[in-house]
C-alpha cells in the first residue's frame, strides 16, 4: 500500500508526523517513507510493507495530510504500475524530461576514445538538434587485456565539450560505486556543463550493491540495462532497487537477450517487450539496437539491421534509444563494428522519427477504437 501525501508535505512536518502515529498504532506495518523532489513541487510518498489488507483506506485517506492511498498489486512496488495509479512515473533531468510519452535518442561512443573523436560526435548532435548522448568512460569488458575505458582521466574535457555543444545528458556506465563519486567530482570540478544518467549494464544488472549506491544518490538518474541472461522479471526487481533505496528516476532498457536463437544477431532482439514494461510499470522504456544487433548488416531495403530494429521498438512505443555511433569505426576501441557512421546521423534520426509517427497514429487508432467500442479495456 502507498500513503500519497499531499503535495509540499515534507517528511519531517507535523503533518507527515501525525500520519506516522497513526500507522505506528497498526501492528506488523513497516512504513518507508520516500520523498521526490520535483521541478514544480516535493512529493512525500509513504511504502507501507507487511500486512496491510487489515489497514482500512477510507480512514487513513481521512487525515489531512493525505492525498489518496494506492493499493499494491504488483511486486514492484515502488517502479510498478498499480490499480488506480495515478502517480507520475517521469521525471525531469537537466531540462530534459523522460516519461512514457517522450522520445530521446542517445546516440554516441560506445567508448570515449580521442577528445577529436568525442568533439566530432558532440558537433554533429548539435548539427541535428539533440541533447542527449552516451559516452563509455568505464568499459566492462569480457578479455581482461582489452582496453577498460578512460576512465576518470577523461571525464572532465568529455562534460566540457558536452556543456560547448549543449549537450545535457550523457549516458555513461558505471561497473563500481567509486565511479559515481568520480563523476560526482568531475561534474563538480567542471561546473556542470552538463548531466549525467548513470547507465548500469547488463553484467551488473544483479550487481545489488552497485544499485544500491546507485540508487541511494539522488541527483543523477540511472538508465538500467535489462540483464541478458535473467528473466524480465528479475529485471524489473533490480530497478526496484533502485527505487526503493530512493532514486525513482529510472529508465529502463531492453537490449537483447544472449541466445544462439538470435543469431545471426549478437543478441536476440526482445522489443516487443516495450508495452510489457509500460504496462508493469511506470519507467520510461529504452531500446538499445546496437548491443541487441551487433553489427552494420542491412537487408536488401538499404536498412541496416539495427535501424529495422530500433524501428521495431519505436513504433511499439519506446521512450529512448542508446545506439553506437562513431566518426572513425575502424579506429574505435570497443565495438566499431556495428557503429553507425556520422554522415548516417540524419537518416537514423529520419527514420526514427517515421517509426514515432507510426506509433502516435496507432495510439490514436486504438484510442478510437476503445471509444467506439463504448467500454474500457479490463
Ligand atoms: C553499452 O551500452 O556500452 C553496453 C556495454 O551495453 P550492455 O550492458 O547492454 O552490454
Ligand atoms: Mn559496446
Amino acid at each position: 500500500m502507498i500513503v500519497i501525501l499531499h503535495p509540499d508535505t515534507p517528511a519531517e512536518s507535523s503533518e507527515c508526523r501525525e500520519v506516522l502515529e497513526y500507522l505506528a498504532g497498526k501492528p506488523g506495518i513497516v512504513p518507508k517513507v520516500h520523498e521526490i523532489v520535483g521541478t514544480q513541487q516535493r512529493l512525500t510518498e509513504i511504502y507501507l510493507i507487511g500486512n496491510t489488507a487489515s489497514l482500512d483506506r477510507a480512514e487513513i485517506e481521512s487525515i489531512p495530510a493525505v492525498d489518496r492511498v494506492v493499493r499494491i498489486s504488483r511486486e514492484y512496488r515502488v517502479v510498478g504500475r498499480h490499480s488506480d495509479d495515478t502517480r507520475a512515473g517521469g521525471f525531469t533531468y537537466n531540462g530534459v524530461h523522460f516519461d512514457q510519452d517522450t522520445l530521446h535518442v542517445f546516440a554516441g561512443l560506445c567508448a570515449v576514445d580521442t577528445p577529436r573523436h568525442v568533439e566530432l560526435m558532440m558537433q554533429a548532435l548539435h548539427e541535428h538538434g539533440q541533447v542527449c548522448t552516451r559516452m563509455g568512460a568505464y568499459k566492462p569488458r569480457t578479455n581482461p587485456y582489452s582496453f577498460q575505458g578512460h576512465g576518470e582521466d577523461c571525464l572532465p574535457w568529455v562534460f566540457e565539450l558536452a556543456g560547448q555543444y549543449g549537450i545535457k545528458v550523457i549516458a555513461m556506465e558505471v561497473t563500481h560505486d567509486s565511479h559515481i563519486d568520480e563523476i560526482y567530482d568531475a561534474l563538480d570540478k567542471t561546473g556542470h556543463p552538463t548531466g549525467v544518467m548513470l547507465q548500469i549494464g547488463t553484467r551488473n544488472t544483479q550487481n545489488f550493491e552497485l544499485l544500491k549506491a546507485a540508487g541511494r544518490q539522488r541527483a543523477l538518474p540511472v538508465l538500467l540495462k535489462r540483464g541478458f541472461g535473467i528473466t524480465l522479471d528479475e529485471s524489473l526487481n533490480a530497478a526496484e532497487y533502485l527505487a526503493s533505496e530512493g532514486n525513482r528516476q529510472v529508465v529502463f532498457c531492453l537490449r537483447g537477450m544472449k541466445s544462439q536463437m538470435g543469431d545471426p544477431h549478437r543478441n536476440f532482439v526482445d522489443f516487443a517487450q516495450v508495452p510489457v514494461v509500460k504496462r508493469l510499470t511506470l519507467m520510461p522504456v529504452g531500446i538499445d539496437p546496437s548491443h541487441s544487433v551487433g553489427s552494420r548488416d542491412h537487408g536488401p531495403d538499404g536498412l541496416l539491421d539495427v535501424m529495422h530494429a530500433t524501428a521495431q521498438g519505436v513504433i511499439a512505443g519506446a521512450n529512448l534509444v542508446l545506439v553506437d555511433f562513431h566518426p572513425e569505426p575502424s579506429k574505435a576501441l570497443v565495438d566499431g563494428p556495428q557503429a553507425l557512421h556520422l554522415d548516417e546521423l540524419g537518416f537514423f534520426l529520419e527514420d526514427v522519427a517515421i517509426a514515432h509517427r507510426a506509433y502516435e497514429e496507432r495510439r490514436a487508432l486504438a484510442a478510437t477504437a476503445v471509444a467506439n467500442a463504448g467500454v474500457g479495456r479490463a
